[in-house]
């Protein structure tokens, strides 16, 4: 059986052969994905100099922000119901599903009642999967325009999930679309946007994702093994 020690390894490994051969030779941030898994993995990949984890669910993230307080940086990483934006908005690195706009009404009231700004990625759905969220690529210039009005919020790029596929030549395709509408975005020069990140790239695709250019990217089952989602 691995360890976690021998993932990290691999992971670390690959990720740095695909940063390599990347378009662009970024530095990548490997958030670990720790949904399902015991607080026991969290420690174990921090003690291997890991700094940021990843949760999908509110209250998940929530628990590990009680346990491993200000030793780790948060990234909420799926669907974010609005009215849950109160229990994480002050205390996450970054939320990567900005995807509508109730959503960042809510985000940019909490974030000026507490006068701090929101770190947040923009949500694409790359390839319009009817399962997924996010803003449909025709929609993202405009969504974006939208949410420079909110003061308070601060959006640092695009996140996306490809489709669970093997079709490496689609994967990649999706991924291409990403960077280009990264950069035409940042290329307009709104003041208040740096699109610095591209998070893009779970265990099943990172090394496509990051050669593509992703400089973010989300990986659990690598890292942990498979989940079990009885436990939850
Ligand atoms: C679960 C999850 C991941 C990680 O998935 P793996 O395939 O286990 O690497 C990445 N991003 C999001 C949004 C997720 O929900």
């Amino acid at each position: 059986m691995s360890t976690i020690g021998d993932n990290v390894k691999e992971v670390l490994h690959k990720v740095e052969k695909a940063r390599k051969r990347s378009i662009n030779g970024e530095e990548v941030t490997i958030i670990a994905v720790t949904k399902t898994h015991d607080n026991q993995v969290i420690q174990d990949v921090k003690d291997l100099g890991f700094t940021s984890i990843g949760e999908n669910k509110v209250q998940e993230l929530v628990k590990r922000m009680e346990v491993f307080e200000d030793s780790l940086e948060y990234h909420m990483i799926g669907r974010l119901q609005s009215n849950k934006v109160k229990y994480i908005y002050d205390k996450v690195a970054l939320i990567h599903s900005l995807d509508r706009h109730s959503l960042a009404k809510e985000i940019d009231k909490r974030g000026r009642n507490s006068e701090i700004t929101v770190p947040c990625l923009i949500q694409v759905n790359v390839s319009k999967e009817k399962t997924k969220g996010g803003v449909f690529p025709e929609d993202l210039e405009s969504f974006v325009e939208e949410c420079l009005k909110y003061k308070n919020i601060r959006i640092m790029g695009l996140m996306t999930m490809a489709p669970h596929i093997d079709d490496e030549k689609k994967l990649r395709s999706y991924f291409q679309k990403m960077y280009k509408m990264r950069e035409i975005i940042a290329k307009k020069g709104y003041n208040e946007l740096d699109m610095k990140y591209l998070s893009m790239g779970m265990s099943n695709d990172y090394e496509i994702a990051i050669e593509e250019g992703a400089n973010m990217v989300r990986i659990g089952s690598s890292l942990f093994g498979k989940r079990d989602y009885s436990k939850l």
